[in-house]
């Protein structure tokens, strides 16, 4: 069986220095808010090329704790408007809702997979404070008409880059492109930990210090309690791991790109519908934009395909099988129709890719797709 993620594969390649790790940490004593958790902060904003980063519990608090802390600022205020990606997962949704905003939803583009701009203005209303832009399976999606409106509607760009950790827009990284970016470290992300795990980048000092403070109790001073603040903090044991992955980020977005080319040039065009770059003016293999932390088709007997490639080892996954305003959680958002994001999610289908996956596998899959009838 190919496994779609093999994430103890993955892992194998730190264990020695992962173990030596939990070594130091014991001995050391400080197991919370430690000298860990500060270097990583220091090497992801070096990474990410923002000025601060806030390592908190996991992705979505981080970007809970971005809308929280502009309630706090009174930058929004409870029933404004935050538009959002309708076919996202529901934890960027969760975060809008979680602090009484109101998720707007959006239909993408079908091609790409992320927030069409040009659905964005006819969403605007006075109600609108942000948009909260998802670089869904590891592309930028970011483009110069979205900062243009931005500006024009005078709105916030938050961004989710729980799936791109890497990615470029022009030179600069996601996550350092908008006003504060939520950053998940969940095993299966793109840089994973041993467990939960999240950080904030921003290079907004006051938005760094009040998201700090917000997951520490809302203290920055023992004892002494600004916010009603929540307990969300990067753990020192996880931080200590993510230094010791992070120097291999690069070099395993460079894997992932060569095996997405692979497929885009071997996967038959006239069966499957394949990912398509929203600025494809280069080669995959070269293509900053993306780090394909998944690689995903369309067929429209998506299930049939699901069900043949299991049948011939081949274990893929759906992201995602249901859309956020279909789910019991969000019926208020049911009556919507929003048919693109319903084809999507009918349709796609994401095929085994990371950084340990052997060139031989990736053929075999190929193979075993092409003759797919
Ligand atoms: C994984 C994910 C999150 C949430 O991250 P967790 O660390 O699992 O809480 C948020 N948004 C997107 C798009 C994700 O894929």
């Amino acid at each position: 069986m190919i496994k779609f993620l093999d994430i103890a594969k993955i892992n194998q390649k730190y264990k020695i220095d992962f173990l030596n790790m939990v070594s130091k940490v014991i001995d050391k004593g400080q197991l919370i808010l430690g000298d860990e958790v500060q270097a990583f902060e220091k090497e992801y904003t070096e990474y990410i090329g923002t000025n601060y980063c806030i390592g908190v519990g996991n992705g979505l608090d981080a970007l809970r704790l971005i809308f929280r802390a502009y309630l706090e600022l009174g930058v929004f205020k409870p029933d404004d408007e935050i538009i959002v990606p309708a076919n996202t997962y529901i934890a960027s949704i969760l975060a809008i809702s979680d602090n009484h905003l109101k998720p707007i939803l959006v239909e993408p583009n079908l091609e790409t997979y992320n927030i069409n701009p040009d659905n964005l203005e006819k969403a605007i209303t006075s109600k609108t404070k942000a948009i909260l832009i998802v670089h869904l399976y590891g592309q930028n999606a970011l483009t110069d008409k979205i900062f243009e409106i931005a500006k024009k509607y005078d709105l916030k760009i938050i961004e989710d880059n729980a799936q791109a950790h890497g990615a470029m827009y022009k030179g600069k990284r996601t996550g350092s492109l908008g006003e504060a970016a939520g950053h998940s470290f969940y095993p299966g992300k793109i840089l994973g930990a041993l467990g939960d795990g999240g950080a904030v980048t921003t290079n907004n000092k006051y938005l760094a210090d009040v998201i700090r403070t917000l997951g520490n109790y809302g203290s920055s001073q023992k004892y002494v309690h600004n916010f009603k603040g929540l307990n969300s903090r990067l753990d020192e044991l996880q931080a200590a791991f993510l230094r010791i992955k992070l120097p291999y980020l690069e070099s395993d977005n460079k894997v992932r790109r060569n095996i997405a080319a692979y497929y885009s040039e071997q996967l038959d065009p006239d069966k499957f519908i394949l990912p398509k770059l929203i600025d494809n003016s280069q080669s995959i293999i070269n293509n900053l934009s993306h780090v394909w932390h998944l690689y995903v088709i369309r067929h429209p007997e998506r299930d049939r395909l699901q069900k043949y490639l299991l049948d011939n080892g081949v274990e893929t996954i759906i992201h995602y099988p249901i859309p956020p305003h279909k789910q019991k959680a969000y019926s208020e958002y049911s009556y919507l129709s929003l048919p693109i994001t319903e084809k999507i999610h009918n349709e796609v289908l994401s095929l085994p890719i990371s950084q340990v996956q052997t060139i031989d596998d990736t053929k075999k899959i190929v193979g075993i797709l092409n003759k797919f009838i």
